[in-house]
């Protein structure tokens, strides 16, 4: 587990160091201004919980403020599904940005004439090659490219064929407006990248105003720019797209925004990109985006996650410049911490073994009041039901432990949580040999769980009263992936899809104490010694449905250690 050297991250990281300085020398803006700029073609994932931690966190530190931007101007592949989850995921985590949500399209007008007055510059020429030529055109990282045989239109052709362009004229592919910069820099992004492109499909918000849409590169900074966004954080694999950055916002003159790299953030067992998470969508290895096995932010949501427990992973990961993989054990421990102080303890039973207790009156109920929460006591308390027929936990017995099983055992005595001590008797099985009951007495005089004689017990189960007892079901998640980095060491005919646990969602009934019985969707309880569990949508009146959030411990890392 690293999350035991992984404290808080200590200082400031380099991106707060940075504009701490910039105010120390009086060169920082009067205003931070970041924005978060999600691409509406999937749902957001704890990647971007990152990105989101960041670009508002620092706008908030700082007393500035942080736009959304949808960055919107692939129509093919984006739809306002996603425009709708990603504010509700922003909002979920705690977010709130400046005015209303904005979107590159609203700038697609301004686009325009900025890259006819790029033209008019002779900084921007119509290229008639097809993409393939382009392509092949571009040289590679040790050879220049080669001029495109329409570099040196002249402007009044280019103005010309843009407009055309624009109003539908020529059919996908046929032309592309390309930066004219230089085909020989050693930067492969600045040979001639290409501005602008045709095509004809519908947008999800300018409908078909638009024939031609702005690829990334030219978009993105122009947007910052009109938003006067002072930090403009993305993840490293922009590192490159820099330079192109510059190049236009000082070529048109433009609000100088200025880009700062990050790295992304990749956890253990999962995979952090929106094209993969939707092939697990499409191809049914799970239930939906929002199935609780997803890293999506509306997955680890419906799982049970805290947007309090990943803003504390958020921060405890820091930022730094090199890509690394964080543990997702440290995710489940900022969690585990969480949950510790916020969630009801009640007792349920996942693997019954039934317990007879003889000398109990058949017929006697009992109802104990037990705290919720004993190390909260705002929390209140609940009453819980003792009969003589009881639920234990199987794996709470064994006929033959080892030394140090301090659970329950043929003459071992134990008590069961805030109730009573309770010895075994006597063992009864199956033909098979399998236990099927265990007869049991109780010691009236330990009533609350301690005896008048003081005498010691190791063990503390918990326990139901059978006939109170109520029926769920419980969905026990694991990891969608068995192997920490799902994409390492494939062979040439595999995906990370071979990769994924099999075992990762099993699902068992589950016995409840009647309190737990009550609490509606969306309510984060601990099962005593069992873990953390969230009510889920699926529920009905009948029946509800538990996910489990987290174990109580790391069991992963054992089993992984034992592989
Ligand atoms: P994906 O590969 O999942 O599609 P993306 O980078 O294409 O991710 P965008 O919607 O374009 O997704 O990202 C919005 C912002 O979130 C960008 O600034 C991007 O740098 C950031 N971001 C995305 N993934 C991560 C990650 N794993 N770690 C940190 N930041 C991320
Ligand atoms: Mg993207």
């Amino acid at each position: 587990m690293t999350h035991e050297t992984d404290g808080k991250a200590v200082g400031k990281d380099f991106i707060r160091s940075k504009i701490d300085q910039q105010i120390k020398e009086g060169l920082a803006p009067a205003t931070i201004q970041t924005r978060f700029p999600p691409e509406p073609n999937g749902y957001l994932h704890i990647g971007h919980a990152k990105a989101i931690c960041l670009d508002f966190g620092i706008a908030r530190e700082y007393g500035g403020n942080c736009n959304l931007r949808f960055d919107d101007t692939n129509p093919v592949k984006e739809d306002t599904e996603y425009v709708d989850a990603i504010q509700n995921d922003v909002q979920w985590l705690g977010f709130r940005w400046q005015g209303e949500a904005r979107y590159a399209s609203d700038y697609f007008g301004r686009l325009y004439e900025l890259a006819v007055d790029l033209i008019e510059m002779d900084k921007a020429y119509v290229d008639s090659q097809s993409a393939e030529e382009i392509h092949a055109n571009r040289g590679t990282l040790t050879e220049p490219g080669k001029n495109s045989p329409y570099r040196e239109r002249g402007i009044g052709e280019n103005l010309d064929l843009f407009r055309r362009m624009k109003d539908g004229e020529f059919p996908d592919g046929a032309h592309v407006l390309r930066a004219k910069i230089d085909m020989a820099s050693p930067n492969v992004i600045m040979r001639d990248p290409v501005l602008y492109r045709i095509r004809h499909a519908s947008h999800h918000r300018t409908g078909d105003a638009w024939c031609i849409y702005p690829m990334y590169d030219y978009t993105h900074c122009i947007s910052d720019s009109i938003e006067r966004v002072t930090h403009s954080l993305c993840s490293l694999e922009f590192e490159n797209n820099r330079e192109l950055y510059d190049w236009v916002l000082e070529t048109l003159n433009l609000y100088p925004s200025k880009q700062t790299e990050f790295a992304r953030l990749n956890i253990n067992g999962t995979v952090l990109s929106k094209r993969k998470l939707i092939q697990l969508v499409t191809q049914g290895h799970v239930s939906g985006w929002d199935d609780p096995r997803m890293p999506t932010l509306c997955g680890v949501r419906r799982r049970g996650f805290t947007p309090e427990s990943l803003r504390d992973f958020c921060e405890r990961i820091g930022v730094a410049r090199a890509n690394s993989r964080v543990d997702y054990g440290l995710l489940e421990f900022c969690v585990r911490e969480h949950l510790n102080r916020i969630a009801p303890r009640l007792m349920a039973v996942l693997n019954p073994l039934r317990v007879t207790v003889e000398n109990y009156p058949a017929g006697q109920v009992e109802w104990f009041e037990m705290p919720l929460n004993p190390e909260d006591a705002s929390q209140g308390n609940r009453k819980v039901p003792f009969s003589r027929e009881l639920l234990l936990e199987r794996d709470d017995f064994m006929e033959n432990p080892p030394a140090r099983f301090h659970r329950l055992s043929p003459g071992k005595e134990v008590r069961l949580r805030y109730a009573y001590y309770l010895t075994c008797r006597e063992v009864k099985k199956d033909a098979a040999g399998n236990v099927t009951e265990l007869v049991c007495s109780y010691d009236p005089a330990s009533r609350g769980g301690g005896t008048p004689d003081g005498r010691k017990v190791k063990g503390t189960l918990h326990w139901l009263s059978a006939r109170h007892a109520v029926k769920a079901e419980a969905r026990l998640y694991d990891r969608l992936f068995r192997k920490d980095d799902p994409e390492a060491d494939l062979a040439e005919d595999e995906t990370f899809l071979v990769n994924l646990n099999p075992d990762s969602l099993v699902t068992v009934e589950a016995h409840l104490e009647p309190a737990l019985a009550e609490y509606p969707v969306d309510s984060r309880v601990q099962f005593e010694r069992l873990g953390y569990f969230r009510v889920d949508e699926d529920s009905t009146a009948e029946r509800k449905v538990f996910n489990r959030i987290v174990g109580l411990r790391d069991t992963w890392a054992k089993v992984a250690a034992q592989g």
